[in-house]
């Protein structure tokens, strides 16, 4: 199913309630408040094993703390899923590259977000993936169709990229930690290649 033919529905209902996946402080924020607009009931739900190292992983998660703060955003942290081991294991050797990696991170963390939102008692789940134009925004779409099951909550399609510079600047006036790579230590390689190429050349 295409992005936009899933754009329009569903709407909010009697304060219907979402659980938001929360990838960091910088991309919540606009999908935070254009759902709020909508006049839906928004929940955070941190669970990001891709951010590595464990350092950048807690400065990331002190920053989202920050934004929940300021947006009284209620908040559930999955922190037990960070598993550097583990995550590696699943990704070397076999997608390492491009978008299979990214397919396999959205899974994980679209995966968890709909399994919380069921246990939970939510009725809709979606993604602060949705607002980065620096993701791979269809993969992302076509992998949260696949994880919500019939029965469950169903996945809530929008696309907050149009708040991209809203969303920058109001980061920026808070003072929240702004990453500079992507998360995994691939992504993290890659945003550094060029210094180091220029150090071999
Ligand atoms: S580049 Fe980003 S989305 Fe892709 S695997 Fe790495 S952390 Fe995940």
């Amino acid at each position: 199913m295409s992005p936009l033919k899933s754009a329009s529905v569903p709407e909010a209902t009697s304060r219907a309630r979402v659980l938001l996946h929360v990838c960091c402080g910088p991309c919540s924020i606009v999908p935070v408040l254009r759902l709020r607009e909508e006049g839906f009931d928004v929940t955070g739900y941190f669970m990001n094993p891709n951010i590595q190292p464990l350092a950048e992983y807690l400065r990331r998660r002190e920053a989202m703390e920050q934004c929940a703060a300021r947006l009284e955003l209620p908040m559930i942290w999955q922190d037990d899923a960070w598993d550097l081991t583990r995550w590696l294991r699943d990704v070397a050797g076999t997608r390492d590259a491009g978008e299979l990696r990214c397919r396999y991170c959205y899974g994980t963390r679209l995966e968890a977000t709909r399994h919380m939102a069921d246990k939970g008692g939510f009725a809709l789940f979606t993604s602060s993936l949705l607002y980065s134009r620096y993701q791979r925004h269809e993969v992302i779409v076509e992998t949260a169709e696949a994880v919500a099951t019939d029965g469950g909550p169903t996945f809530l399609y929008r696309d907050f990229r149009s708040g991209w510079q809203e969303g920058i600047d109001i980061s920026k006036e808070w003072g929240l930690y702004r990453q500079p790579y992507c998360g995994c230590v691939y992504s993290e390689a890659e945003r550094y290649a060029k210094s180091l190429a220029k150090k071999i050349l």
